[in-house]
C-alpha cells in the first residue's frame, strides 16, 4: 500500500517542469513587446542606457518587416552581446536592492531576450576599445550564429519580421498607419524626454524626423510644428519633494482631445491619472469642459521615493507621497498660467439654454384638465403664423422653383415629413380632444405647403405641427444631415468640389503628414481637392460642395487629423464613419448662424430625408415635440409675477 502511495506521488510531482527557454521568452514577450512600437521603445531605451548620444530609427513596413535602431553608444562585447539575449541578463543592476536607485530606462533583463523569441534579429556591435566587433544572429530564442566583423562603435540592432512564429500574434497587429503611429508616438516620447540628443527616424526609407541637439522648447517645436512656439508657457517649481520643469499650452489651444499631454518621472514616460487631475484641476476655471490642453512635464524625484516595477512596459510608477506630488504639480500650473497671464476672462457658458424651459416642469403636480373646450379650436393656429412671418413674408415662398438640386431629391424620399407628427387614428383620446385636425385642415396644408418656420435665439428652428410645436436643434441637425451625406460620398467615392477661391498650403508635423496621406483618398472622396506638395506640405484647391466658401479649410483638415489620432477603431467601416463624423461636426453650422425661410424649410426637409432624423451625432435628440396638452398644463401654472 504505502509503496503503491509512494509511486503515485513521484508521479504527479512529475507534472510540474521547467518551460524550456524558448516557451518562457515567448510567454514573457507576450508582456514587453505587444507590437512594433513596443520595440522600438526598448530599443531605444536600451541606446539611452549605453550612453549613446545619436540613435536612429529606421522602419520598414510599419515594422512589421523591419525595425532597426543604430547607435553610438558603449557597444557590447561579444560574449555580453552572446549574454544579452538570455533572460534576465542585464548589465544595469545586480541586486534587488538596486532597483530603488535606479537611474537607467532598463534593468529587467527581459526586452532583448524577449525579442529574440518572436523575431529574428540581427546585432552588430563594437565597444571602442575592441578592434574588431562582432555580428550576432539570433532566432526562435537561440543564437544561431556570432562572428567577429568590422564595424563603428556602438550598436546596430535589426529587428526582422516580429511575431513571425506566431501567426496569431503578427494577424493581431493592426493596420501599417496604426502601428505606425504607435512607433511615432514612442519615437516622439523618447526624443522629447531627450532633447540633448539627437534622433532621426526613416520609415520606408523617408526621412520623417531629423532631430538635432536642442533645448526642450526647440525639440517641441521640431516635433509638432512652428505654431507651437507661441502656445508654451513654462513651468518651473523646485521642492524637498520633486522637481518640475516643462511647458503647458495656453489655454485657447486646448485640444478636443487628449493627444498632446505627457508625463516624464525620472525622463521616463509615464501615465498617471492622478497627477493629471492635478494638471487640469489647476486649469479648471479656464478650460471648457471638453477640453484638453497641451503638457510636457517633467518631474524629477530621488529614485528611492518610487517604484517603477509596477508594470513590466514600466509606464506606471508609485510614489511614497503621492499627495504631495499632486499639490505641488497643481500649484506649480497655477502659478505658470497666472504669471503668464494666460488666464482668458472668456464665459464659455454664454450659450442660452432653451432646454430648461422645457423640463422646468414638475410633472408629477399637474392635474389633468377640468375645463372643456372645442376640440375643432386651434388658437395657436393663427398666433403661431403671425410670429413666424416678422418681415411680413408672404407664407409659401419658400416652396418656390429656386431650392437646390439636393433639396429636391430629399423632398422625393418623403415629400411630407409633417405628416410623421399627425395625428392618427390611434392617438390617445385625449390628445385627440385638443389637436385632431379637421379633414378640411389637413388638405389645405398639404396642398399649400406653406409650413413657416421660427428661429429661436438663432439656435432653434420652430415650426407647427398637428399636434402642437416641433422644435429642431439646428446644429445637430445639420450635424446629421451632413454625416449621413458624407457617408454615402465615401461609399461610393465620389464628393461634389467646388474650387477655393485662393489655393491653401497646409504645413504639418511629420507624423500629421504621414497620417494625412494615410486618409488621403477618403479625403478627397468627401470633396477636398488636396495634394501633397513635397516634404510636409499640401496644397488645398477645393472643398467639399456642401461647404460655404471662406470656411477656414486648414482648420477642417486639422480637426479632421485631430480625430483621427483620437480615433483608436481600425475597422474600414468604422473609420469612414468616423471621418464623417468629424467632417460633418466641424462644418455644421453653430448657434448663432441667423437662417432665413429658405434654409430653414431646406434644413427641416433635408433632415427629414434622413436615416435616423430623431437622433445627433451624439445620441442626443435633434427634435422634440411640444403637444398642445403640455402648453394648457404650462398654462395652469400660477402667473410667474405674482
Ligand atoms: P535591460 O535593459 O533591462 O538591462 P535588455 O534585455 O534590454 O535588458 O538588455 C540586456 C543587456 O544588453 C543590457 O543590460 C545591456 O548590457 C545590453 N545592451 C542592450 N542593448 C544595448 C545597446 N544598444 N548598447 C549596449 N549594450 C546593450
Ligand atoms: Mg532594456
Amino acid at each position: 500500500m504505502a509503496i503503491i502511495f509512494f509511486i503515485f506521488a513521484v508521479d504527479m510531482s512529475n507534472i510540474i517542469q521547467l518551460l524550456p527557454d524558448a516557451v518562457a521568452n515567448q510567454i514573457a514577450a507576450g508582456e514587453v513587446v505587444q507590437r512594433p512600437a513596443s520595440v522600438v521603445k526598448e530599443l531605444m531605451e536600451n541606446s539611452l542606457d549605453a550612453g549613446a548620444d545619436k540613435v536612429q530609427l529606421i522602419i520598414q513596413n510599419a515594422g512589421k518587416t523591419l525595425i532597426q535602431i543604430i547607435d553610438n553608444g558603449c557597444g557590447m562585447s561579444s560574449e555580453d552581446a552572446e549574454l544579452s539575449f538570455s533572460r534576465h541578463a542585464t548589465s544595469k543592476i545586480k541586486k534587488a536592492e538596486d532597483i530603488f536607485s535606479i537611474r537607467t530606462m532598463g534593468f529587467r533583463g527581459e526586452a532583448l531576450a524577449s525579442i529574440g523569441a518572436v523575431a529574428q534579429v540581427e546585432v552588430k556591435t563594437r565597444r571602442p576599445e575592441d578592434e574588431l566587433g562582432s555580428t550576432l544572429l539570433v532566432e526562435g530564442s537561440k543564437v544561431q550564429s556570432i562572428e567577429p566583423a568590422a564595424h563603428s562603435t556602438g550598436t546596430s540592432i535589426a529587428v526582422k519580421n516580429l511575431f513571425y512564429n506566431i501567426p496569431a500574434r503578427r494577424n493581431f497587429l493592426k493596420s501599417n498607419p496604426v502601428e505606425l503611429r504607435h512607433i511615432i508616438e514612442e519615437f516622439q516620447r523618447i526624443a522629447l524626454a531627450n532633447s540633448h540628443l539627437s534622433f532621426t527616424m526613416h520609415n520606408d526609407g523617408k526621412e520623417m524626423f531629423h532631430l538635432e541637439t536642442s533645448n526642450l522648447k526647440q525639440r517641441i517645436v521640431h516635433l509638432f510644428g512652428k505654431n507651437y512656439n507661441e502656445r508654451l508657457v513654462p513651468v518651473e517649481e523646485e521642492t524637498s519633494i520633486a522637481n518640475i520643469y516643462g511647458f503647458i499650452g495656453k489655454p485657447q489651444y486646448a485640444k478636443k482631445t487628449r493627444g498632446e499631454q505627457y508625463f516624464f518621472v525620472n525622463k521616463r514616460f509615464i501615465r498617471d491619472p492622478y497627477l493629471n487631475h492635478a494638471v487640469m484641476d489647476a486649469y479648471k476655471e479656464i478650460l471648457p469642459t471638453d477640453a484638453y490642453p497641451l503638457y510636457i512635464l517633467f518631474i524629477e524625484i530621488d529614485p528611492s521615493k518610487i517604484d517603477v516595477n509596477v508594470h513590466p512596459t514600466k509606464t506606471e510608477i508609485k510614489y511614497q507621497d503621492d499627495r504631495a506630488l499632486y499639490a505641488i504639480l497643481k500649484s506649480a500650473i497655477k502659478r505658470s498660467l497666472g504669471q503668464y497671464n494666460v488666464a482668458p476672462t472668456l464665459d464659455f457658458n454664454q450659450e442660452t439654454s432653451f432646454s430648461g424651459f422645457l423640463t422646468d416642469t414638475p410633472k408629477g403636480e399637474i392635474k389633468p384638465p377640468t375645463i372643456s373646450f372645442n376640440p375643432n379650436f386651434n388658437p395657436f393656429d393663427q398666433e403661431y403664423q403671425e410670429a413666424g412671418s416678422p418681415g411680413g413674408q408672404p407664407i409659401g415662398t419658400s416652396a418656390g422653383g429656386s431650392k437646390s438640386s439636393y433639396h429636391r431629391a430629399a423632398s422625393s424620399v418623403l415629400e411630407n415629413w409633417e405628416d410623421l407628427y399627425k395625428v392618427t387614428e390611434e392617438t390617445p383620446s385625449e390628445q385627440l380632444l385638443i389637436s385632431s385636425p379637421t379633414e378640411e385642415e389637413e388638405i389645405t396644408t398639404k396642398g399649400q405647403k406653406n409650413q413657416v418656420f421660427f428661429q429661436l435665439h438663432n439656435q432653434y428652428i420652430l415650426t407647427q405641427i398637428h399636434s402642437g410645436l416641433l422644435v429642431i436643434h439646428q446644429q445637430r441637425a445639420h450635424e446629421r444631415i451632413l454625416y449621413e451625406q458624407f457617408r454615402l460620398q465615401l461609399a461610393n467615392n465620389q464628393g461634389s468640389s467646388q474650387q477655393t477661391l485662393f489655393p491653401q498650403t497646409i504645413e504639418l508635423s511629420a507624423s500629421d503628414a504621414s497620417i494625412l496621406e494615410g486618409v488621403l483618398d477618403d479625403i478627397q472622396a468627401l470633396g477636398f481637392l488636396i495634394r501633397p506638395f513635397g516634404g510636409n506640405t499640401f496644397v488645398i484647391d477645393g472643398i467639399p460642395a456642401e461647404l460655404e466658401q471662406g470656411v477656414d479649410e486648414i482648420k477642417i483638415i486639422e480637426k479632421i487629423l485631430e480625430d483621427i489620432k483620437n480615433n483608436k477603431s481600425t475597422i474600414e467601416l468604422d473609420r469612414k464613419n468616423e471621418l464623417a463624423k468629424s467632417l460633418a461636426k466641424s462644418t455644421a453650422i453653430k448657434p448663432g448662424t441667423h437662417l432665413d425661410q429658405q434654409a430653414m424649410s431646406e434644413l427641416v426637409d433635408k433632415l427629414f430625408a434622413c436615416e435616423l432624423p430623431n437622433t445627433a451625432l451624439n445620441g442626443q435628440a435633434t427634435i422634440i415635440t411640444l403637444s398642445l396638452q403640455d402648453f394648457i398644463e404650462k398654462f395652469k401654472n400660477k402667473p410667474q409675477d405674482s
